[in-house]
């Protein structure tokens, strides 16, 4: 499975995106939340990583949850589809049950397109194709299949475990730190873990008491501009940065 690290900032990041990924599928590209300024996001991480993004070729668009460093582009998703690649088909749009049910809530006032009246002109609808992922078992998200667990987090967050059939990502979203999310993020190949370093985040410190074949398949973003990390097993990602993932099965065959 090829991963593109297309944001790898905190909130109050001024250097990096928000952090976010996408995934290349035989059709196009999966992303896994969609920070604000997508388009400038995209655009660098097609000219850092090498590989042309085209906004129009996302089909599914996986949320973790509603904060504007993961969800804040979704307006310009939406209106990037409809005015600028019309003929492009309509993205799926997932999420858990929880964050799916204020996601027109939050979009809706700049979106609705009532003017000044009380009748809105259009709906979640109209721009996604929305869909739950369910809390309980697997959800096929085009080819891939992805099952969630609830993170511990300021808003509703899922960590993501999405697998192509061949190989496994691992995606902790905003989480504090939780032995038990860990472990559940161990099965995947790789794992990409928040390191926060704040309230409501994981810290360096937390994530490093890890068993050490956990660490190693570990990834970490979402670290704040002015924090460096100590040297060690689990290295700091890039925006822009490709990780391939592998079945530690296979390789080790
Ligand atoms: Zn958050």
């Amino acid at each position: 499975m090829r991963v593109i690290v297309t944001g790898t900032g905190d909130a109050f990041s001024t250097e990096r995106f928000g952090s976010s990924a996408l995934i290349q599928t035989p059709e196009g590209f999966t992303a896994i939340d969609c920070p604000a300024s997508p388009l400038g996001m995209y655009r660098r991480a097609s000219e850092v990583s090498g590989i042309a993004i085209d906004p129009g070729c996302i089909h599914d668009l996986i949320m973790t949850h509603l904060h504007a460093d993961h969800a804040g582009g979704l307006e310009t998703m939406a209106f990037y589809r409809r005015y600028k690649a019309p003929d492009s088909p309509k993205p799926r749009l997932w999420a858990a049950p929880g964050v799916m049910a204020r996601m027109w809530e939050r979009l809706a006032p700049s979106m609705d397109g009532r003017g000044l009246g009380e009748t809105p002109a259009s709906s979640l609808e109209d721009f996604f194709e929305p869909g739950e992922l369910a809390l309980d078992g697997d959800t096929r998200v085009g080819p891939l299949t992805v099952r969630v667990r609830w993170t511990i987090h300021a808003v509703p967050t899922v960590g993501l475990l999405i697998s192509d059939g061949e190989s496994t990502l691992g995606w902790s979203s905003d989480t504090e730190f939780h032995v038990e999310h860990a472990d559940w993020l161990a099965e995947a190949d790789l794992i990409v873990h928040e390191c926060g370093e704040s309230v409501k985040h994981a810290t360096w410190e937390q994530l490093s008491t890890l068993p050490e074949d956990l660490q190693r398949r570990t990834r970490l973003l979402h670290v704040p501009d002015d924090v460096d990390l100590p040297d060690g097993s689990m290295k700091r990602l890039h925006d822009g940065e490709v990780l391939e993932v592998q079945s530690r099965i296979s390789e080790s065959i």
